[in-house]
C-alpha cells in the first residue's frame, strides 16, 4: 500500500488528522504530514482520511 500526499494541494483543513491522527500529523503551519505509523494503519482508515480531504490531496494505492 502506498500513501501519497500532494503538498501543493494540501490547504491545511486538518480533516485527515481529525479522522486518522496516528497516520497524519500537522506541521507548524497546519499542513498535513504522513507519519511513520501510517504504514501500519488500516487501509480502510487511510481511505476514509483520503475521502475526507476536500482538496483530494491524499491518494492511497492498495498494494
Ligand atoms: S484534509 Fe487534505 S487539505 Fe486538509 S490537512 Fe489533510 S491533506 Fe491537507
Amino acid at each position: 500500500m502506498k500513501i501519497a500526499l500532494d503538498t501543493d494541494k494540501c490547504m491545511g483543513h486538518a480533516r485527515c488528522h481529525a479522522m486518522t491522527p496516528a497516520a497524519f500529523d500537522l506541521d507548524d503551519e497546519g499542513y498535513a504530514v504522513v507519519t511513520p505509523a501510517a504504514a501500519t494503519t488500516s487501509e480502510d482508515d487511510l481511505q476514509n482520511a483520503a475521502a475526507s480531504c476536500p482538496e483530494q490531496a491524499i491518494t492511497v494505492t492498495p498494494s
